[in-house]
Order: structure tokens, then C-alpha cells, then sequence
């Protein structure tokens, strides 16, 4: 993934937030952002420069590669895609990052974080109408439906994953039968039905330059 061997925690204190990407981790006192609210580095607690709104930007874009996991080339692939279609573009870019398998996963409370999402699908432990789809970036489309494969589910990482996601409330553009953890997308999400804290016109901003 975008991390390039990065600790991911590292990339949650170089944006000075949470990025949820450990799951039970993020809500538990062992957060380190919780603990050094200041980048990390052997500078990381100089007084930090006032940004320009280039670095505004850059950070803001920064911020929404690494919650969605997207790397450098595929984000700007993204966004032309979003420029592309009609529209209000931060909101597109917004919907093309949430119709990503590995997301919905998420979403539908299949795993902890993102980047477990991402594993399982790429471990083929996740089935698109019925079969078996190991691309995280595939683009769900509504009416979709999504499901753990039979073979898998008694597997302890998942109903452990499932149980941590628990809490996590089910956004209104899904539909989730946990008895027979089978999901489907009801529709593309509107801005309002997305709550990753992200200023989506910055980013529009960067790439207008
Ligand atoms: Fe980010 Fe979660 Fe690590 Fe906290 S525990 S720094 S929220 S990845």
C-alpha cells in the first residue's frame, strides 16, 4: 500500500489527526496521537512554520491518500476521473474514493480499518455477487452485493474485525444482513452521507494550480 513501509501510525502524526488506520487501536489509549500531538521526526517538535496555502493544500491531499490508502499515481488518476464527470468534482473524487471495494468493506463493518479491509480483499475472502473479487480499488456499483466467502468465515481475524467494527455506525447508502454477512450498496453516497473530515475543495484547489 501508499505507506511504502512507513509505520502507519507515523502517517497520522505527520497530519497531526487520527486516520483510524489500526482499527482497535485508534479508539484505545495507545493512540500516539493521543500521546505526541506533534509530527514525528528529529524535528517534529520545533515550532512548526506557518503553512502557505500551497502546503494547505498539499497536506489537506496528503491527508485524504492516506485514509483511502491510494497511491500518488492512482489519487491523480482519481481526480482526473472526477474532473472528467459531472458534477461538483470534490464531491466525485469523494465518491470514487468510497465505491472502492476495500472501503465499502470497511464501511459495511467487515473489517477494523481500511488497510485490514484491503488485506482481506486481496486475500480473496471477499465475494461481488457471488464472485470472488481480490482487487481492492474495484469500483462497487449500486445494487451490488457484497459477502464473505463461506470458507472463511468462522476465520478468527475476521469475527474479531467484525466484532471491533461493531460499533461503527452503518452509513444510510448501505445495507448490511449480519447473519448472513451479506451487504449491498443502495446507492452513490452524497456528501452529507460521508463523514471523512476532509476539505474535498483544497484538493481541487492543489490540483487547479
Ligand atoms: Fe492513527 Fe490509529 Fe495509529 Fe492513532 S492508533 S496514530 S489513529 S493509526
Amino acid at each position: 500500500m501508499a505507506t511504502q513501509g512507513t509505520p502507519v501510525c507515523r502517517l497520522c502524526r505527520r497530519e497531526g489527526e487520527k486516520l483510524y488506520l489500526k482499527g482497535d487501536k485508534c479508539f484505545s489509549n495507545k493512540c500516539p496521537v493521543e500521546k505526541r500531538r506533534y509530527p514525528p521526526g528529529q524535528h517534529g517538535q520545533a515550532r512548526q512554520q506557518k503553512l502557505s496555502d500551497y502546503g494547505v493544500q498539499l497536506r489537506e491531499k496528503q491527508k485524504m491518500r492516506r485514509i483511502y490508502g491510494v497511491r500518488e499515481g492512482q489519487f491523480r488518476n482519481y481526480m482526473k476521473e472526477a474532473i472528467r464527470r459531472r458534477g461538483v468534482t470534490g464531491e466525485t473524487l469523494l465518491q470514487l474514493l468510497e465505491m472502492r471495494l476495500d472501503n465499502v468493506v470497511y464501511r459495511l463493518g467487515l473489517a477494523s480499518s481500511r488497510p485490514q479491509a484491503r488485506q482481506f480483499v486481496g486475500h480473496g475472502h471477499i465475494l461481488v455477487n457471488g464472485r470472488r473479487v481480490d482487487i481492492p480499488s474495484y469500483i462497487v456499483k449500486p445494487g451490488e452485493e457484497i459477502e464473505i466467502a463461506e470458507s472463511v468465515r468462522s476465520m478468527p481475524p475476521l469475527l474479531a474485525a467484525i466484532e471491533s467494527a461493531g460499533g461503527r455506525a452503518l452509513p444510510a447508502w448501505l445495507e448490511f444482513d449480519a447473519n448472513k454477512m451479506r451487504g449491498s450498496v443502495l446507492s452513490v453516497p452524497i456528501r452529507d452521507e460521508i463523514d471523512t473530515d476532509v476539505q474535498e475543495s483544497l484538493i481541487v484547489e492543489f490540483y487547479s494550480r
